[in-house]
């Protein structure tokens, strides 16, 4: 019989042989993926990957579309709505993602987009990143393969989010929240508190029918201690955002338009176009898509946004007054966008 001393070094022996493996597979997946483009270009050509997002430009879009390329976000939860969210990103050529789940892909997970069944047993941001880095090599990826609401974790979440950035040192641009429980969502809620880092959350209901996003500004809109959005929005009991046990419903639909007005609304942000909705939450059942925008409650159970708010106060007060002289839009009729 083998010692232990002798397993263990063919334990090291198979270890290396293993890194060895997954290096040969690296470099000949590099071999197929594109070259890296290091500027991007309006040219309308079949070869560009980015000529229709820099004709956002010539259209009046968007002023500086490349600006995109500067950009960190950092994905928490890489599900139904995160994943897809993290693809979108990726396609629209953003600089860096940083990618957080704890969870591996499930042949249960196949009704959603993105994950394929091949890839059932590996962890969702090993399977993420693999497909994201094949579909654009020009997005830096950092993966966390771990539980952010465990007390070591998180200490390395808010370390990752402020020093994270596309130039290591800097802190994520945006943090979006795509997780499905009340846990996580707090855990972000309070580094983004603690960071005056703002965040978006996303989120669909248990019954698959209604999801919504929120723009978080900490000191200045409600955060998720201030009033729970989906609590608020629905009226429902915030236990039953996800009662342990219960086989949660899902729908590839309600994930993808979530994950759409999501990713809008980080692209009009980043981008600085079009109108940044604070809230807005979308119910299939009625397709109704209600806004609104909440201010921070000074009196938040959260001690660092209560703090934040005070700076933001502050801030506010200090900023010269500037009078807004109200000017009526004269309605023009112009051409339709379908050009008929
Ligand atoms: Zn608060």
């Amino acid at each position: 019989m083998a010692t232990v001393e002798e397993l263990k070094l063919r334990v090291r022996e198979l270890e290396n042989e293993l890194i060895k493996c997954k290096q040969k597979q690296c470099a000949m997946e590099d071999a197929l993926h594109r070259p890296k483009i290091d500027k991007m270009s309006a040219e309308v050509v079949d070869s560009n990957p980015y000529s229709r997002l820099m004709a956002l430009k010539r259209m009046g879009i968007v002023d500086d579309y490349e600006k995109i390329r500067t950009y960190t976000v950092a994905v928490v939860g890489v599900g139904g709505v995160g994943s897809v969210t993290a693809e979108m990103l990726t396609r629209c050529g953003i600089g860096k993602l940083l990618l957080f789940d704890y969870d591996k892909v499930e042949l249960a997970n196949m009704n959603r987009l993105f994950f394929q069944p091949h890839q059932a047993g590996l962890s969702k941001v090993e399977a993420a990143e693999h497909t994201l880095r094949n579909i654009n090599p020009d997005v830096s990826f950092e993966t966390h393969n771990y539980n952010i609401t465990t007390m070591d974790n998180f200490t390395h979440f808010m370390d990752r989010i402020s020093r994270g950035g596309l130039e290591e040192g800097m802190p994520v641009d945006l943090v979006l929240s795509c997780v499905d429980n009340f846990e996580a969502r707090m855990a972000i809620n309070t580094a983004c508190n603690e960071l005056g880092q703002i965040w978006m959350e996303s989120g669909v209901s248990e019954n698959a029918v209604s999801g919504h996003i929120q723009l978080i500004i900490p000191g200045e809109t409600a955060c998720f201690a201030c009033a729970p959005p989906l609590v608020v929005a629905a009226n429902i009991d915030e236990k039953t955002l996800k009662r342990e046990g219960v086989c949660a419903a899902s729908l590839p639909t309600t994930m993808g338009v979530v994950a759409g007005i999501l990713v809008q609304n980080v692209l009009k942000y980043l981008l600085k176009f079009g109108t940044v909705s604070y809230y807005l939450g979308y119910n299939a059942m009625q397709d109704f898509f209600p806004t609104m925008a909440m201010k921070a409650n000074p009196q938040c159970n959260d001690r660092h946004c209560r703090k934040q708010q005070e700076e933001y106060k502050k801030k506010e007060a200090e900023r010269p007054k500037v009078e807004v002289i109200e000017v009526e839009e004269e309605v023009v009729h112009e051409d339709n966008e379908w050009g008929e």
